[in-house]
């Protein structure tokens, strides 16, 4: 758990649901407790003060506002998806992205929201439920198993891949654990090693399974973690194939100044938090593919 030192350093982020409410009437709620800015960066996000307990809020509890943290509210911004779209939420429970992606929508499209996990379906119906969002499809079921050939993929216009990750961006709440040895578990390094490499085998796999959807022209893959491995490594291994397909790497958030490891040429296009800075590693890449002809019919 976390020692009360570093709860009380942490700013509180709070996602405002624009498909229920405006943020102009959230910050007058809020400040009647509180002080809330703006996030200079992510549109709708509030930062209220560290140690501000927001859990049993009305707001919350109605899906009003979300309790999102800045990095994890990047990922759906830097996928952008327009109203009308329709839209993948490939790994996708327990669904905070996905109704964020659905806000950014106006609830117009479709987004389909691909959850693996029973029982964090559950929770992923529970959310979208809570959010409003309507034009959120939830299904049950293995994401690479979802046929890019099928006519009801045909036109997908971007997707979102949030995988299972090894979580060590958000391991270390304090400061004084930063290595990446101290992972959630407290594995070894020979462990972690293994662990590591099988995550990114998945993600390498369901990244090109993304790029493999005929009309789409976005792809985001994230983690929240702070690994070369699960990051940069992942996305330089699928380059090639990324390419040829007419894909290229674009700069989520380019006035963001901390961005990929110098592992490859075009690894600055990478976004990168830092659990020290920003209090969570997070990791954010964009693919971006031009001049496809869609079908514009909405
Ligand atoms: N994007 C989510 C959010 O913002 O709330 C968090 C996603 S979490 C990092 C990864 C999710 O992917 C887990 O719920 C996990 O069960 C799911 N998952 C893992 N493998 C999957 C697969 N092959 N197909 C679909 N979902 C999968």
């Amino acid at each position: 758990g976390l020692d009360k030192k570093s709860e009380v350093r942490k700013p509180r982020y709070v996602r405002v649901n624009t498909l229920k409410i405006d943020a102009e009437y959230a910050k007058s709620e809020l400040r009647q407790q509180y002080s809330v800015q703006e996030d200079d960066m992510v549109p709708d996000l509030l930062i209220l003060p560290p140690g501000a307990d927001l859990h049993n809020h009305p707001l919350v509890k109605n899906g009003s506002i979300f309790l999102q943290g800045r990095a994890s509210s990047m990922a759906a911004v830097a996928l952008g998806p327009k109203p009308g779209w329709k839209v993948i939420d490939a790994c996708s429970a327990p669904g905070n992205k996905t109704v964020h992606l659905a806000a950014l929508m106006k609830g117009k499209g479709k987004i389909i929201a691909c959850e693996l996990n029973k029982d964090r379906v559950k929770r992923l119906q529970d959310n979208v439920k809570l959010a409003g969002a309507i034009n959120v499809k939830v299904k049950h079921g293995d994401f690479l198993n979802l046929d890019p050939k099928d006519p009801s993929y045909s036109k997908v216009r971007a997707i979102l891949l949030d995988p299972s990750c090894s979580g060590s961006g958000t391991a270390f709440d304090r400061l004084d654990h930063l290595l990446p040895s101290h992972s959630a578990e407290g594995t070894s390094d020979h462990v972690d090693v293994k662990r590591l490499q099988k995550l990114a085998g998945f993600q390498k796999k369901a990244l090109e399974h993304a790029l493999s959807f005929p009309s789409v022209e976005r792809i985001v893959y994230s983690t929240c973690s702070i690994h070369q491995t699960e990051n940069e490594d992942v996305v330089n291994s699928v380059l090639h194939f990324a390419s040829s397909l007419g894909f290229q790497l674009a700069t989520a958030f380019p006035q963001w100044p901390r961005r990929g490891l110098p592992t490859f040429d075009g690894s600055e296009h990478l976004l990168r938090t830092d659990p020290t800075i920003d209090k969570e590693g997070f990791f954010i890449s964009l693919f971006v593919r031009e001049g496809l002809a869609q079908n514009e019919e909405h």
